[in-house]
């Protein structure tokens, strides 16, 4: 694997391979990566030619100091992960290379409803910084395919808004969650979540389970406010949302129509850390 830490050293690798008309796969991640990054590497690896992973803890979309100051990173396993994977480079830019002074690239993006709800809501700011940052990274990484997890639901929908906006030729390709053996999705802040806190975590995906089994059965407030309680029992501390949307627009919904799919998201807090989860709805008949 080829490690580069500046956008002409990236260009100028990638631009070869443009040259011989391979395509390229490009994950962007922010590192203290897990099984479930390296299940987008190797869905890159197995859809395109050249895959381009980056590492990045972009400022922008932190509107919380400490969750940035506390974001976990391990760079040397991370670069051993992408190795043993088969990455053919990583991208690892400074803040200086990604947000240089004199860009003339948009701060803001006209994302819409989809910017107001969930995520948007309760972390303001956030999805502004994810699109600046990504905007520069597709600049930096002109790729034919970007993958992304489904486990962050609402940054996939956002980030096809963007790339809409800005008329970047890649195609999103979204990749199922990665999850433990017992249900939790895997997530870089899993790492801070202390041994005796970890049976707790599990309650999410309980919660997700409970949803997708009764959705059909009573309207939507009912099973919200049960879902809640259920977190609260589990040990979490605090509930930002648990939603039934469509999941196509995110809208919500009050009860089930068979002609709409819906999506569960959960934001909920063990201690102070934020986990969110989501499960789509559909295989229960
Ligand atoms: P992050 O490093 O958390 O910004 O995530 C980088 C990419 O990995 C994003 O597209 C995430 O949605 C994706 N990702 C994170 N956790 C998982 C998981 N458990 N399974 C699959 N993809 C994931």
């Amino acid at each position: 694997m080829i490690l580069v830490k500046t956008r002409k050293d990236l260009q100028e690798i990638l631009k070869k391979q443009i040259e011989i008309n391979k395509t390229i796969g490009f994950v962007p991640t922010m590192g203290a990566l897990h099984e479930g990054h390296i299940s987008l590497i190797k869905k890159s690896l197995s859809r395109t030619d050249y895959t381009a992973c980056s590492i990045f803890v972009n400022p922008t979309q932190f509107n919380n100091k400490l969750d940035f100051e506390k974001y976990p990173s391990n760079i040397e396993n991370d670069i051993l992960l992408l190795e043993k994977a088969g990455c053919n480079v990583l991208f690892l830019p400074s803040v200086n290379e990604i947000y240089p002074l004199n860009s003339d690239l948009p701060k803001t993006y006209n994302l819409g409803f989809i910017e107001s709800i969930l995520e948007g809501e309760y972390r303001p700011g956030h999805f502004q910084g994810v699109c600046q940052v990504v905007h520069r990274l597709l600049n930096a990484v002109s790729c034919n395919f970007l993958f992304l997890g489904q486990k962050d639901y609402q940054q996939c929908m956002v980030l096809k808004k963007m790339i809409e906006l800005t008329k970047f030729k890649c195609e999103i390709i979204i990749a199922e969650t990665i999850r433990s053996e017992q249900g939790l999705a895997l997530s870089s802040r899993n790492l801070r979540i202390p041994e005796s806190k970890k049976e707790n975590a599990l309650g999410i995906y309980k919660t997700l389970q409970f949803v997708k089994e009764n959705f059909k059965k009573e309207p939507f407030d009912l099973i919200i406010n049960r879902s809640k309680e259920m977190l609260f029992e589990f040990g979490f501390s605090k509930v930002d949302y648990v939603a039934i949307c469509n999941t196509s627009n995110l809208e919500t919904e009050k009860e089930y129509n068979p002609n709409i799919e819906y999506v569960c998201l959960i934001a909920t807090f063990l201690d102070d850390i934020r986990l969110i989860d989501n499960l789509i709805l559909k295989d229960i008949s």
